[in-house]
């Protein structure tokens, strides 16, 4: 029931916004998706949820044209929120799809994420956690472990980043040249094990989305290691797009009261 009424949320209300000339940023409600390159290289990083793939297509052709497809789709990890749409588009343009080694065995049928813990947080979303899906999902077909080295494959200024703890292949995406930091669920600029703060978009930064998170220790070693890369724009796959002073202030206060701002209670 969770899953449809997630469903149902994000059908109502999804949108994009062209952050920078070659990012697009779409919002499924509760969750984004990012389209990142230009006409003649672009990737599609995480898949929003199962009923995401249609308005993901939409903006591809209103963006490239019709008939384009990217090069390739890079997961952040593979809880259901950001791999809900692979299955299809995966299957439909032949491309291959790209994760952390670590997080290979949830996207090729082989291990199970824990269920959601509704008792981290009063807010609805968190309620509705363990209805969410959380059994593995099987793409054996197109799934690629990310290079070691960190470069990704068809983005070819990005850097993979290891952020472990909301899972244990997490990844981030940073970009060097003008520091753009595509955070993933290292850390959220909505509070969102609450669906008032999700709807409204309400800028607040904390932590990984507790209901899902399995190593607070490592997470926030990842948040420490994300701050000191010193962003000048981070887009979290929860929340708005946060830059400039206020994204410094938010980052440092997050990482001197991880404790209070980021743990469940
Ligand atoms: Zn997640
Ligand atoms: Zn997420």
């Amino acid at each position: 029931m969770g899953n449809k009424m997630v469903e149902a949320l994000s059908a109502i209300a999804t949108s994009s916004q062209e952050v920078l000339p070659d990012l697009l940023l779409m919002n499924f409600t509760i969750v984004n998706a990012c389209l990142v390159g230009t006409a003649k290289n672009y990737v599609l990083v995480d898949t929003g949820l199962e009923n995401s793939a249609d308005y993901i297509l939409q903006c591809i052709e209103n963006r490239f044209g019709s008939g384009s497809k990217p090069q390739a789709i890079i997961l952040t990890h593979g809880h259901f929120d950001h791999v809900g749409s692979v299955i299809k588009l995966s299957e439909l343009w032949k491309i291959p799809v790209y994760i952390h080694k670590l997080e290979m065995p949830y996207i090729t049928g082989k291990k199970d994420y824990p269920v959601g813990d509704p008792t981290v947080d009063d807010g609805l979303v968190a309620k509705l956690s363990p209805t969410f899906p959380h059994t593995s999902i099987d793409i054996t077909a197109y799934a690629a472990a990310l290079p070691e080295d960190g470069n990704v494959p068809e983005m070819p200024e990005w850097k993979w980043i290891h952020t472990p703890g909301h899972t244990e292949g997490h990844i981030s995406l940073f970009r060097e040249k003008d520091r753009v930091l595509l955070a993933a669920d290292a850390f959220s600029t909505t509070k969102q094990e609450s669906l008032m703060s999700v709807l409204t978009h309400s800028k607040q930064i904390s932590g990984p989305p507790k209901y899902l998170t399995t190593d607070w220790k490592t997470a926030e070693e990842s948040i420490k290691h994300l701050r000191d890369l010193k962003p000048s724009l981070a887009i979290a796959s929860h929340g708005e797009p946060m830059k400039g002073e206020e994204l410094t202030r938010h980052l440092d206060m997050l990482v001197d009261n991880f404790n209070e701002i980021a743990l469940p209670v």
